[in-house]
Parts: structure tokens; C-alpha cells; sequence
């Protein structure tokens, strides 16, 4: 099962963070990590799909499999979607495995040296490890693949420096036996709560140039006297100390000045650099927010505001035997009870896709989804009116 006690201070996953932002290393030590409902339920899904590729491609006897499935699904994380979503990760290994001639190495859950990229070691002196899903090798390809359990934001393969970093410690790790045979490095991320498989395929040369220009200086700057000033961008997201970063704050409050003297009206190119501007003050102010209200619940005085008890709420403090005495009241029970259909989504989440979509086929149907603003940057096709208009709905 995966071990996840261990944590590199400049971890893989943190890495487009202090890549971007070296000072966040230094800034943020000593800040306790948190963790949320949501990343204990990633931690529970990945054992699930370690679990599921154990039996597919390694050495594990059916009994074994089911006992530690049935304790894994008896977790109070568990959601019947990661049946699903875990066994589309194993499929995407599967396709992986079936593109090689000859059977592949196959390593999952595998420690991987990227201390030696990183410029960090273990309290023992040995390089600080990061953790790889799943590692495959043959014919002179090392193939990185990732489960990502989050429905939030889509994460793409295409250069992305926790996938490239793992590459590197696999790359350093097998030397000894492939020595420079391996010359291509595939990186995967499957998403299934996204729908989404994202390769990226990148030359060994490339990856290890990355490594020696980008990764290693990086590292070497967070840990020197003068990692620079906070450098604020999309990566504050996941900054442990994000809610009192000053350079965040200046940066999402800082309002360009539109001059007097221009025009009263915004034109349409001020309204979109006005909107790149504001990018993040929405997640900022809760983020902000957030920190306050646990200040003031901890006794902390944050200036100008306090906590207050929010809106009560009403419940029954038996059920049954509240309904039976409003009954005997006279209260019929239909109006004890609401009756009301389930979702698409509701039904899919508690059920399974798997098994959704067999008992579903014919009876739902998609309508076309409300325009909404993105970057320019989005990968979506742009919304075609004209073109939704003479759609029929599936
Ligand atoms: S919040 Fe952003 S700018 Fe501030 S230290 Fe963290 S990553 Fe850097």
C-alpha cells in the first residue's frame, strides 16, 4: 500500500510552486500541514488502484485481493465512483503495457531519488524520495503514469515538473540496469473524475537538460541565503502560507490606474486586461477570509472584524418517534415525507459509472451546457452560438 509519511521538503508535487516561487520553501517551513476530506479520499483511491494494478500486473492471489479490496471499501473515504475511476487507471497501464512488443518492467508505488535533482537528502544522508504510481520500461521508453483523484482543476502531462522530476529519479534510479538505453520518457496523468488521460512525451536529453536548468537552480535558490522576493502567480494555490503572503495580497490588490483624462467607458481590451488583473482576488478574499474566522475562533483579534454565531439550525431529535407523535397528531404522512427524484449525477456518484451506465442507457439526456468565460489559454473549443442553435439534444 502507499506510504505516504514521508514528505520531501521540495516534494514533486509542490515543485511547480518553488520552481516559480523558490522563496515558499523557506517561507512556509515550519507551517503544519493540514489535510482535507478530499486528500484523504485521494490517499484512499490511490491504495485502491495500487491494489487493482497489483493483481493485473504483479504477483497477488485472488483471496489476499478481495480481503484488503473489502477493508479499503469499508473506509468511511470510500465512494463507489472509485471503482470506476481506479479501474480506468489500470486500463490506461493495460494500453500502456500492450504498446510495448515484449512484456514491460512494471513498477508501482515506487520510491524515486529526486533528491539528487532537488539538492535534498533524507535525515540520513540519503537523497529525498518521491513517490511514482507507476513506472514502465521497455524498448528504450520510461513511461510515468499518475492517478489524480480530484475533480477540481484539470492537470495536464505537458511539461509538468512533479511528472518530469519523477522521471528523473526513475531515470537515476534504473541506470544501473538500462544504463543509456532508455532514450524516450512518456508521462501520463489520468483523471478519471475528469474524464481525462493526458500523455506527454519528451526526449531523455530534454529531461535531463530541464533538470540541469531549471529543477536543480530552483532547488538551490530555495535553500540559499537569498531565495529572492515571493513571486505570486496560479501556484499560490496550494502554498501553505498563502492566506498571509504579503506579495499575494499586493498582487491581487494592485489596480492598474486607467488615467482621467482616457475615455469614461472601459474599451473592450481594458475590460479584458482589467478581468487578467483581478485573476485570483475571488479565491484570495476566501482564502483571506478562511484565516480570519479561524483567528478570531482561536482568540486572535483581527481588526475590524469577529466571530458570530452563524444561522441556527432546526432538526429532530429522535425521527421516529417525533414522526409517530406528529402523526398521532393528526399530521398525515405525507406530508411527513418528501418524495423526490434523484439526480443524473447523484445516482452516477452513488451507484458507480460502471454500473450507471449499463442500467441508464436510453434514459438520460444532455442539453447543451450555459457559456461561461475562461482564458484564452482553455483548451475547450469556443462557444458557437449559431452552431448550439441547430443542434438537435442528444
Ligand atoms: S503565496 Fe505565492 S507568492 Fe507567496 S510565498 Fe506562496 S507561492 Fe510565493
Amino acid at each position: 500500500m502507499p506510504t505516504p509519511e514521508y514528505h520531501a521538503k521540495k516534494s514533486p508535487s509542490s515543485a511547480h510552486r518553488w520552481i516559480h516561487c523558490p522563496a515558499s520553501i523557506k517561507l512556509s517551513a515550519g507551517i503544519p500541514t493540514t489535510t482535507s476530506q478530499y486528500a484523504e479520499a485521494g490517499r484512499l483511491a490511490h491504495s485502491i488502484a495500487e491494489l487493482k494494478a497489483r493483481k493485473r500486473f504483479l504477483v497477488l492471489n485472488k483471496r489476499t485481493y478481495n480481503a484488503q479490496l473489502k477493508k479499503l471499501q469499508a473506509d468511511e473515504h470510500y465512494a463507489p465512483e472509485m471503482d470506476g475511476y481506479t479501474d480506468l487507471y489500470v486500463e490506461t497501464l493495460e494500453q500502456h503495457a500492450m504498446t510495448f512488443q515484449s512484456a514491460p518492467f512494471i513498477a508501482l508505488e515506487t520510491s524515486v531519488p529526486i533528491g539528487l535533482f532537488t539538492s535534498e537528502n533524507k535525515e540520513d544522508g540519503t537523497p529525498a524520495t518521491g513517490t511514482a504510481d507507476c513506472i514502465q520500461i521497455a524498448e528504450s521508453v520510461l513511461w510515468v503514469t499518475d492517478y489524480k483523484n480530484g475533480a477540481g482543476v484539470p492537470v495536464e502531462a505537458d511539461h509538468n515538473p512533479q511528472m518530469m522530476t519523477y522521471a528523473l529519479g526513475a531515470l537515476s534510479m534504473y541506470a544501473l540496469i538500462y544504463g543509456d538505453s532508455i532514450q524516450t520518457i512518456r508521462l501520463t496523468i489520468v483523471q478519471p473524475a475528469l474524464k481525462s488521460v493526458s500523455d506527454w512525451e519528451i526526449s531523455r536529453g530534454a529531461l535531463e537538460e530541464w533538470g540541469h536548468d531549471i529543477l536543480t537552480p530552483a532547488a538551490v535558490r530555495a535553500d540559499s541565503e537569498d531565495p529572492g522576493d515571493p513571486f505570486p502567480g496560479d501556484w499560490c494555490r496550494f502554498c501553505p502560507i498563502k492566506n498571509q503572503c504579503r506579495e499575494r495580497a499586493n498582487k491581487v490588490l494592485a489596480v492598474e490606474a486607467f488615467g482621467k483624462k482616457l475615455p469614461p467607458l472601459l474599451s473592450d481590451a481594458e475590460v479584458g486586461q482589467a478581468l487578467q488583473q483581478a485573476d485570483g482576488l475571488v479565491s484570495w478574499y476566501n482564502d483571506l477570509k478562511e484565516y480570519a474566522l479561524q483567528s478570531c475562533l482561536a482568540g486572535k483579534q483581527i481588526a475590524g472584524f469577529k466571530a458570530v454565531e452563524g444561522k441556527k439550525s432546526r432538526d429532530w431529535d429522535n425521527l421516529d418517534t417525533a414522526f409517530a407523535d406528529l402523526q398521532q397528531h393528526g399530521v398525515a404522512e405525507a406530508l411527513l415525507w418528501e418524495r423526490k427524484p434523484a439526480t443524473v449525477a447523484g445516482l452516477e456518484k452513488a451507484i458507480g459509472k460502471k454500473t450507471f451506465a449499463e442500467v441508464s442507457a436510453g434514459h438520460v439526456t444532455v442539453s447543451p451546457g450555459k457559456p461561461t468565460l475562461v482564458p484564452e489559454s482553455d483548451k475547450r473549443p469556443e462557444f458557437n452560438a449559431a452552431a448550439q442553435a441547430f443542434n438537435p439534444i442528444n
